[in-house]
């Protein structure tokens, strides 16, 4: 026997599957659009609340579908303002979202899959191992949850959470449109980032579907140390990678890509790392962020200090490469770069999933 057929959920639906449903069920797809208006811009679940919707098809829509998001298990406040939430999906695997408040701006940081199959060297992600991707409204579900819990409107998103948002495709440029969306959060194109360890083809791909902005984690400026820090770069290169990111930028001079490199100290934070880095970069828009090696239990690498971080910023500034340095927010509540862990049940999928979907 199957398992019957779950309803479909109203959070997994884009504006316009939203109005379709609507058509689907024998009303104009206006009404789509205000239920999602209800759904995203006034976070509004109660369909009694919603008052301008036929009330037959709120009795319809309580039939066929369902209201499902992740709930809020735990708050971590951080006394930089920083405030980690832990999200516990329908199947108890859990995931975490991080709010950075940094002057006007509120920044989200999301995930996308629970845990990571990428098993870069120095995450705690990647110790998680990998269970699932994220749905949409796993994804859609950080920002609304957030959404409700700030006083004032988010400003940004950045797709930085646990897992590889470019792995998890569909779901990333579903959420990423509802995020987008004028009826529900309104972050502009530049106020979106999606952070890729360099999946190569969805890059192309996000390309055709998506203006969001790139971040790519870079980390090491050849293969060799590359491969050993992060093990996707033996199936997507650097000769591969670069020219898809340039690809992404197209012709708009406004545009630029951020690379991240976290500085491992004795691994990849020389002078002469900072040389290979300016000359690999040549030719690209680029800006550079340095982000300070957050440990985690277990982590081999140590944390570079602060005066060769800073004299490998000067060397790329002094190149003409914008870089500064991320500030580490959080982490006494494990919220900074590489420390989400969550809660993944049975990590043991990590090899059964292909990288690209
Ligand atoms: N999988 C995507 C999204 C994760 S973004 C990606 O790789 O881009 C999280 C960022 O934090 C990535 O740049 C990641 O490489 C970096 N990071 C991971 N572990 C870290 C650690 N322990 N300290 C600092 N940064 C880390």
């Amino acid at each position: 026997m199957t398992a019957p057929t779950p309803l479909p959920n109203l959070f997994d639906l884009r504006l316009a599957e939203c109005e379709a449903l609507a058509v689907g069920l024998g009303v104009k797809p206006f009404h789509g659009r205000n239920l999602f208006k209800w759904l995203h811009k006034h976070g509004v679940t109660d369909f009694d609340a919603m008052s301008d919707l036929p009330k037959s098809w709120r009795e319809r829509l309580r039939e066929v579908t369902r209201l499902e998001l992740p709930r809020i298990i735990a708050d971590h406040p951080s006394a930089d303002g920083t405030v980690k939430w832990v999200l516990e999906l329908h199947d108890g695997q859990r995931v975490e979202t991080v709010c950075i408040p940094e002057g006007r701006r509120r920044t989200l940081c999301v995930s996308s899959q629970v845990g990571c199959a990428l098993n870069c060297a120095f995450c705690a992600t990647a110790q998680q191992g990998f269970n699932r991707n994220l749905t949409v409204s796993e994804i859609i579900g950080q920002v609304w949850h957030a959404a409700r819990q700030l006083d004032q409107p988010l400003t940004n998103v950045v797709l930085m959470g646990m897992g590889e948002p470019l792995a998890n495709f569909d779901a990333v440029i579903a959420a990423l449109e509802i995020m987008q969306d004028d009826l529900a959060y309104m972050l502009a194109k530049h106020r979106v980032t999606v952070s890729t360890s360099g999946v190569v083809p969805n890059i192309y791909r996000l390309r055709e579907v998506s203006n969001v902005s790139l971040a790519v984690s870079l980390h090491a400026p050849t293969d060799a140390l590359r491969d050993e820090l992060m093990p996707i770069n033996r199936k997507y290169p650097l000769a591969q990678l670069l020219p898809a990111c340039k690809a992404y930028l197209g012709r708009d001079p406004r545009r630029k890509i951020t690379w991240e490199y976290v500085m491992l100290d004795g691994v990849n934070d020389s002078l002469t790392h900072a040389k290979q880095l300016i000359r690999l970069l040549e030719g690209i828009p680029s800006k550079l962020n340095l982000i300070p090696f957050n440990p985690f239990t277990g982590s081999t690498f140590a944390t570079s200090p602060p005066e060769r971080v800073e004299a490998f910023r000067l060397r790329l500034t002094g190149a003409g490469i914008f870089a500064m340095t991320r500030k580490t927010r959080g982490d006494e509540i494990a919220a900074a770069c590489g420390q989400l862990v969550g809660r993944v049940n049975d990590r043991t999928r990590r090899v059964a999933v292909p990288v690209v979907n």
